[in-house]
């Protein structure tokens, strides 16, 4: 789905299609590079990250193992408490693996914060991160990103797996709804 199918919700659009495929391209030439001759495990979290994490692998020249892990922060409305439950764990173990995390956005920073803790105390021998969409200015905590993305601004935004309200995943670019759009604030994970 392409922001022209969807004009009358869309507010204005932050970051297109060809700059997501041209972030993707560096960082995966960049992935390919720094790892080459290792084992890397890539890790991405449901569902946000599903569309980061198949363009990367697929632009990587490395052979990677991918695994999915859903957590949910509970919060009001779009912000994201920091109590992280998992609702579904890797289906293997990281001890002395090195991992990449393959995250959709960063915004209080809590989500990486906690998984990368986590990972760490779990034995792994490395774990960097790469986040496509970063609110910069939202952070609450540190968190190191080899791999950056765009900075954007606080705003809301959908597409490229990222929801409101479990829909817009399907888009192919980062945009802003209309305001009228974000009506019901549901939970945010
Ligand atoms: P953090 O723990 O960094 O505050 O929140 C990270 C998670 O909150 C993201 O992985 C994502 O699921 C959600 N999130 C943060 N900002 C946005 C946004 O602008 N749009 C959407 N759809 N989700 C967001
Ligand atoms: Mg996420
Ligand atoms: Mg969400």
């Amino acid at each position: 789905m392409r922001i022209a199918d969807i004009q009358s919700h869309i507010d204005h659009e932050l970051v297109s299609k060809p700059q997501i495929e041209e972030l993707i391209r560096r960082v995966a030439a960049q992935v390919s590079q720094d790892y080459a001759g290792k084992d890397l495990l890539l890790v991405a979290v449901l569902k946000g990250a599903v569309n980061t994490m198949t363009a990367l692998s697929q632009a990587l020249t490395i052979p990677v193992q991918l695994e999915f892990m859903s957590l949910s922060s509970y919060g009001a409305g779009t912000q994201s408490s920091g109590t992280i439950t998992v609702r579904k764990d890797l289906d293997c173990s990281v001890r002395g693996r090195h991992i990449l995390i393959v995250e959709d956005i960063i915004d209080s920073g809590r989500t990486l914060r906690w998984l990368v803790d986590e990972l760490n105390s779990r034995g792994a021998a490395s774990v960097e991160v790469f986040a496509l969409l970063d609110k910069v200015s939202r952070h609450e905590v540190q968190v190191d990103v080899k791999y950056p993305g765009y900075v954007i601004p606080d705003e809301f935004v959908v597409g490229f797996g990222l929801d409101y309200d479990e829909r817009y995943r399907n888009l192919d670019s980062i945009a802003v709804l209309k305001p009228q759009e974000y009506q019901d604030q549901g939970e945010q994970s």
